[in-house]
């Protein structure tokens, strides 16, 4: 099977010369979603242990004025060519360089672009930047980059606490205040850069979500790049990145704390290999009876092969339809009768078998 590439890079003539556009492949709900994804400015002055634009690092710097890249964003979105965009920066001056990447998004929507817009701002950056992100942006956030005991090694330069975490608790009260920012704070973390075991990055994770009110956390798997201090260390994993995800989303969608989840970490702190949602199931499916009459959404989710699309569908069959027997719910469901042996024993169709059963008690 092909890899889907996710950047592409485009061509355009501007006034004066020909610009390399990156046009990066996200996806939202299944379907391609293509974003205008680049930096302001890779002018650095910190030294990120892992990163290919530190200030150490012998690379071409550029920058690109605000009006002109939003030009070409503008350009992209009425061909069609993009659905969105997100703008970065790296940093010479936290201030300086979120200003200009919250004002090319001003100038983006003053030419009348109704787009997505995802802004990362520069750790450190002011008050009065945040509020104007959060007034043009649908989403927008800091990068963590790692947790707390780990974080300080592998950026130096930054202080996490007030320099990241101070800038949310900010930017939560501002998006209180927004019309616009509907798709909430995000932040990324780098994965397997260090000794940090998977647990700890569930840990922060959870926090982040719980006490700062994040709504999407990004795991990038840590790729060793030439001339920095960790160009031996080994690659993250695919598999890593995907059980992060797993993980992350059970945190945020599904009601569940770590405390729950602590079947799916081995005794190192990293997840076992296998889904941990499948993994909590086999642990506790002893106890797990839904009754299809009251469910909530939540409720249907801790079920093997239910996501938050399908508990919705069901939700939204009960509605029109009772849910009787199996039959009902795999119409309900979508799921085929190869779900039946797992699924079927912890599913209560009527009100005679809502008594618990023997095997439960
Ligand atoms: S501040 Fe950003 S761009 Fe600069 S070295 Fe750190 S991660 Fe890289």
């Amino acid at each position: 099977m092909s890899k889907v590439k996710k950047f592409k890079y485009l061509s355009i003539q501007t006034s004066n010369e020909v610009v390399e556009v990156p046009i990066y492949n996200a996806s939202s709900r299944g379907e391609s979603f293509p974003l205008h994804k680049t930096l302001v400015s890779n002018f650095c002055r910190n030294n990120c242990k892992y990163c290919a634009f530190r200030k150490e690092r012998r690379i071409r710097r550029e920058e690109i004025a605000p009006e002109e890249l939003a030009k070409i964003s503008y350009y992209l979105w009425r061909k069609g060519v993009i659905k969105g965009v997100f703008y970065s920066s790296s940093i010479r001056d936290p201030e300086e360089d979120s200003e200009r990447v919250v004002r090319t998004a001003e100038y983006l929507r003053a030419l009348g672009y109704s787009g997505y817009i995802h802004l990362k701002l520069m750790p450190g950056c002011s008050k009065d930047v945040i509020r104007r992100a959060c007034k043009v942006a649908d989403r927008a956030g800091f990068n963590v980059e790692s947790s707390p005991g780990f974080f300080e090694d592998l950026c130096p330069d930054i202080d996490l606490k007030r320099d990241i975490l101070k800038r949310f608790k900010w930017m939560r009260e501002e998006m209180k205040k927004s019309e616009r920012m509907k798709s909430g704070m995000d932040t990324q973390f780098v994965l397997g850069a260090n000794e940090e075991t998977d647990y700890e990055v569930a840990s922060f994770t959870e926090m982040l979500y719980k006490k700062f009110g994040l709504r999407r956390i990004y795991y990038s798997p840590f790729k060793p790049v030439k001339d920095t201090p960790l160009e031996n260390n080994p690659p993250c994993s695919k598999t890593r990145e995907i059980r992060m995800y797993q993980l992350s989303f059970l945190l945020r969608d599904y009601g569940m704390s770590l405390r729950d989840l602590d079947i799916c970490f081995d005794e190192r702190g990293f997840l076992k290999n296998g889904d941990p949602k499948r993994i909590y199931f086999e642990e506790f499916k002893d106890d797990i009876l839904v009754d299809l009459k009251e469910a909530s959404i939540k409720d249907l989710m801790r079920l093997p092969g239910i996501g938050m699309k399908r508990a919705r569908k069901i939700i939204e069959w009960r509605r029109r339809r009772e849910i009787r027997d199996w039959r009902d719910f795999s119409k309900a469901s979508g799921l085929s009768d190869e779900w039946r042996r797992i699924l079927e024993p912890h599913l209560v169709f009527d009100e005679r078998q809502t008594r618990i059963p023997e095997w439960v008690r």
